[in-house]
């Protein structure tokens, strides 16, 4: 019986287990390895502002692993990986042989080294442990300072905003979400946070967090000159992957540990997925860590998989940022930076509205988007546009519709049959399953197929029979 050892009970692992399921049915046998519990920790946030209990946050329990034949060695750790040997070596001390390996320890949030840093509230918020303890000190209205201004901090800063904390950011690049926004998307989110209260300091550094004497607040000195005071600072500045542990393993590692399409390591048997693993970029096919859920599953079930013994390949990750700021809705997908390519933008300051198409020729590659949250058209065309990016789809005659109406993607989008093609696309050739966990044993609500039919069925048969219509606005009757 093929023993598979997967590292990591996060949404990687957990993906894998499904995927090997799902292929070898019970003919193996699966030990799954975690130093903490099976939960996901894009959902922490929420938990933060108590819109989900913490039993929200597991994505497995003692009976889905029962289910799952599933041997869950929770709040062990692996200390060293023998690729000789297949074994790996545990830290209760026990030695473990495997034939098929996964590394899916994903990564942990860096802390800087500055004075105080270990101060008593000053915290990471990466871990379910984090959570608790952020939660246990934000009672009541706290000051709070947030250093970093990235994708994460910024999903934390929304729940702090829930709750009405007072908040400030401080970023040491001259603008907000600098790998995320280019200037002006971040211009606007800036302008955005100050009228509602947030105080900014870009290109600003944290130089030292102080406490005089027995008092609970803390002072942060910035490299500005400027001084503020906080009950709480939650650390943002930036992740790194967990692969200390395979130092020595000879496993090939570039930043993350270098995977191929099969997101299988330099060590035949060997694979890695999530946020450890720097696999192929969709729209570049170069190497890379895309630190995000969907990439995590993704990988997880390409290498479930393969570790299965049903080869499959990954067409790539795309990289996608979708946030919440405090009611203004920020999008990037793919290369959304310019770099000599051509672009179209569209910028409202008022409401404000920002967008920006990057094109190849007539294919999107890369788009931004900020704006009010209850701005229809433009949650509808964010999604339009990552299927348009993610299919690759090349846009013919309506290419130039779409950089004559920017605020319109959605003749283009059903002309050019993206939702049909995202559709028959799957990863493992059939549609994926629902997970076998829910929380509590609960279903889901059964989906409402219509509109979505709507928008798949109305594909003509060729997109080029439809020519653009000259104006924007309402569209012909045929
Ligand atoms: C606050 C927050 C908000 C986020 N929001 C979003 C979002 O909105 N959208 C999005 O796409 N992504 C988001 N993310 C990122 C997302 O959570 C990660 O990309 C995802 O969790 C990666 O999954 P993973 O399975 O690769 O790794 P992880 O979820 O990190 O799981 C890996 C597990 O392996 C364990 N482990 C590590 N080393 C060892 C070892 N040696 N032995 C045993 N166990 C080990 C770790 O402790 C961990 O439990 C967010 C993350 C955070 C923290």
């Amino acid at each position: 019986m093929t023993r598979h050892v997967i590292i990591g009970g996060g949404p990687a692992g957990m993906a894998a287990v499904e995927a090997i399921r799902a292929s070898e049915g019970q003919a193996s046998s699966i030990t799954l390895i975690s130093d903490e519990p099976a939960y996901s920790r894009m959902v922490l946030p929420y938990y933060l502002a108590r819109e989900i209990s913490e039993a929200h946050v597991l994505i497995g329990d003692q009976a889905y692993f029962d289910r799952q034949k599933v041997e869950a060695l929770l709040g062990v750790q692996v200390q060293k990986v023998d690729t000789q040997a297949h074994t790996l070596t545990l830290s209760d001390g026990k030695t473990l042989p495997f034939d098929t390996l996964l590394l899916a320890t994903g990564s942990s949030a860096q802390r800087p080294s500055i004075p105080g840093i270990d101060l008593d509230g000053v915290h990471t918020f990466w871990t379910l442990g984090d959570a608790q303890k952020v939660i246990a000190k934000g009672q009541g209205t706290p000051e709070a300072v947030l250093v970093g201004a990235g994708f994460i901090g910024f999903i934390v800063l929304n729940a702090m905003a829930k709750l009405g904390w007072k908040l400030s950011v401080v970023e040491v690049e001259g603008q907000v979400l600098p790998r995320m926004l280019d200037t002006q998307g971040a211009a606007a989110v800036a302008g955005w946070l100050r009228a509602r209260g947030v105080a900014l300091h870009t290109g600003a550094q944290v130089r030292d967090i102080s406490k005089a004497g027995n008092s609970s607040k803390l002072t942060l000195s910035l490299s500005t000159g400027a001084t503020l005071s906080a009950d709480l600072v939650i650390l943002a500045t930036g992740i790194r992957p967990n692969i200390d542990f395979l130092a020595g393993s000879g496993i090939a590692m570039n930043g993350g540990v270098t995977v191929n399409d099969r997101m299988q390591t330099s060590i035949p048997g060997i694979y890695a997925a999530g946020d450890v693993a720097a696999g192929p970029d969709l729209l570049t096919g170069t190497s890379a860590i895309h630190a995000i859920q969907p990439t995590a599953v993704d990988h997880g079930r390409i290498a479930g998989a393969n570790m299965a013994g049903k080869e499959t390949h990954y067409p790539g990750s795309l990289l996608i940022n979708v946030l919440d700021v405090i009611k203004l809705h920020c999008a990037s997908f793919g290369v959304w930076r310019e770099e000599g390519r051509e672009v179209t933008t569209v910028f409202n300051p008022t409401r404000p509205i920002y967008r920006k198409y990057v094109w190849e020729g007539d294919r999107l590659v890369g788009a931004i988007f900020v704006g009010p949250i209850d701005d229809v058209t433009m949650l509808n065309d964010v999604g339009m546009a990552k299927g348009l990016i993610q299919t690759k789809k090349p846009l013919g005659s309506w290419a130039q519709y779409v950089r004559s109406h920017p605020t319109d993607l959605r003749r283009a989008y059903v002309a050019s049959g993206v939702a049909d093609t995202l559709v028959r696309q799957t990863l493992l050739g059939a549609p994926a399953r629902d997970r076998d966990y829910r929380m509590n044993d609960l279903k889901p609500a059964p989906w409402n197929k219509a509109p979505h039919a709507a928008l798949v069925g109305s594909r003509p048969a060729k997109y080029t029979e439809l020519k653009p219509t000259p104006t924007p606005g309402i569209g012909k009757n045929k």
